[in-house]
């Protein structure tokens, strides 16, 4: 079968070969309800409670949400509707820390024998998409027939620059990971289940190999380093030859794609009855000297982070170009390192001033190596043109909605076009002249 087409862009995992370590606790983190893909969860502390490692501070909001716990022991300083340190929006609990990490009352294992104990499992932990995508992992594994799931894949492809945080959960939690493809084979019924590793890993493809010789409840599928292996859609159908149809879901052919962070972190839970509280975050990138991965407690700022590892905080300011949180193809930049760190963080990439230039775009010379290399087969040119003579009307034909942002697309232009951004812009416009056609006629009807 023929593999979907990408970018060879370059490994530097400088830290797979190094286990995680534990960071200080930090004098205080800041713990945003809005962790995750639906409604953020509602605040249930006040400012001036005192909390404990992995009490619940915020209840999930509704069924496409999550519920937040508390990664630190200590006082609750401050409820805030903006961040006040970086202005973001969204209500962040502040809390400060004691430092002795005591653990909540009553963490007990869940009892888990059956697949509606499993899904409550799933809701209580916490846990959310930990590669990035932030969906609440009880949504995803709550389908209304078990029958129709013939795919599961463990996603370890982890094919950003960089980030290694996935690659260590594979080597140093490789039985929390087996015990979580256990609970799949239990409470599915699945055709086959793949754990798919990128093969520039070889430490987790030896690690997972051997559990899988001695337990072949799921097959081991290393696969080309190609970026972007990891995305959904790609690994769909590089594993199982099925097209996610537009404005479908991966169960609408079949399959349930789970990061393997996130299937050990649930495995974790059911063992020890302790919700996702910490996150295993990769801080690497040109202006790292000191690269790591390091363990720390969700809410704690990313300079706490940088500053162990010996990076300055301010981009602008001593080398550092831009601080990223994620990789360098789809992270998002940071303007202020005293953000926070969440659930879906995997890795703060941080470049130098030479990587973070933007390059002077030149003309388009029209050699088609965007579409070459676009995943999805995008028109990427066509959309760059229409939406640069503003003729949104047309746009939606090439179907710039189903753009994952990948960033392939930019990573191979030779002419240094900003074609990532284009696609982002021409998105929202398509969105924005959908919308108003849709008011339009609405208006038109009612008259
Ligand atoms: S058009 Fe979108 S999906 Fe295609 S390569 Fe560019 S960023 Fe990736
Ligand atoms: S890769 Fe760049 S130069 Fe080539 S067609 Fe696409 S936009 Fe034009």
């Amino acid at each position: 079968m023929r593999k979907l087409p990408g970018v060879h862009v370059p490994h530097r995992k400088n830290t797979a070969t190094q286990p995680a370590q534990r960071l200080p606790i930090p004098p205080e983190v800041r713990i945003p309800m809005a962790m995750h893909i639906g409604a953020p969860a509602k605040v249930t502390v006040s400012a001036g409670d005192e909390v404990k490692v992995g009490q619940l501070i915020g209840e999930a909001a509704g069924f496409v949400s999550s519920p937040v716990h508390s990664s630190v022991s200590g006082k609750v300083k401050a409820i805030e509707e903006q961040d006040a340190a970086t202005g973001d929006k969204g209500t962040f609990v502040v809390i400060e820390t004691d430092g002795l990490q005591t653990p909540a009352d009553g963490i007990t294992p869940p009892t888990v024998t059956s697949m509606e104990d499993f899904i409550a499992a799933a809701r209580d932990s916490g846990i959310v998409g930990l590669g990035g995508a932030g969906f609440p992992t009880a949504v995803k594994l709550t389908v209304k027939d078990v029958s129709a799931v013939e795919y599961i894949i463990i996603n370890g492809a982890e094919c950003e620059p960089y980030i290694t945080s996935d690659t260590r959960t594979m080597i140093d939690d490789a039985e929390a990971l087996w015990e979580g493809v256990r609970l799949i084979h239990r409470f599915f019924d699945a055709r086959a289940i793949y754990v798919a590793v990128e093969d520039n890993k070889p430490e987790a493809i030896k690690r997972l190999g051997a559990i899988a010789e001695r337990e072949p409840i799921a097959q081991l599928r290393p696969l080309p380093s190609v970026y972007p292996q990891g995305g959904e859609k790609v690994l769909i159908y590089n594993l199982t030859g099925r097209i996610v149809p537009e404005g479908k879901l991966p169960l609408d052919v079949g399959c349930i794609v789970i990061n393997c962070t996130t299937l050990a972190a649930l495995a974790k839970y059911i063992a020890t009855g302790m919700p996702l509280v910490e996150k295993r975050v990769t801080v690497d990138g040109s202006a790292v000297k000191n690269p790591m991965n390091l363990i720390a407690p969700i809410g704690t700022p990313i300079s706490a982070l940088l500053e162990h590892c010996s990076v300055p905080t301010e981009p602008g300011k001593d080398g550092v170009g831009k601080i990223l949180l994620g990789g360098p193809m789809m992270g998002v930049a940071v303007p202020d390192a005293s953000a926070p760190i969440k659930k879906s963080t995997n890795a703060v990439t941080v470049l130098n001033e030479r990587d973070a230039r933007v390059p002077e775009p030149s003309a388009c010379i029209r050699c088609g190596n965007c579409v070459t290399h676009c995943p999805l087969g995008l028109m990427t040119v066509d959309i760059q043109s229409t939406y640069l003579a503003g003729k949104i009307e047309f746009i939606g034909v090439y179907r710039p909605n189903l753009c994952m942002e990948c960033g392939c697309c930019t990573f191979s232009c030779p002419a240094r076009r900003p074609l990532t951004q284009y696609m982002k812009l021409a998105k929202a416009a398509l969105r924005d002249y959908e919308a108003a056609q849709k008011a339009q006629k609405e208006k038109g009807g009612a008259a």
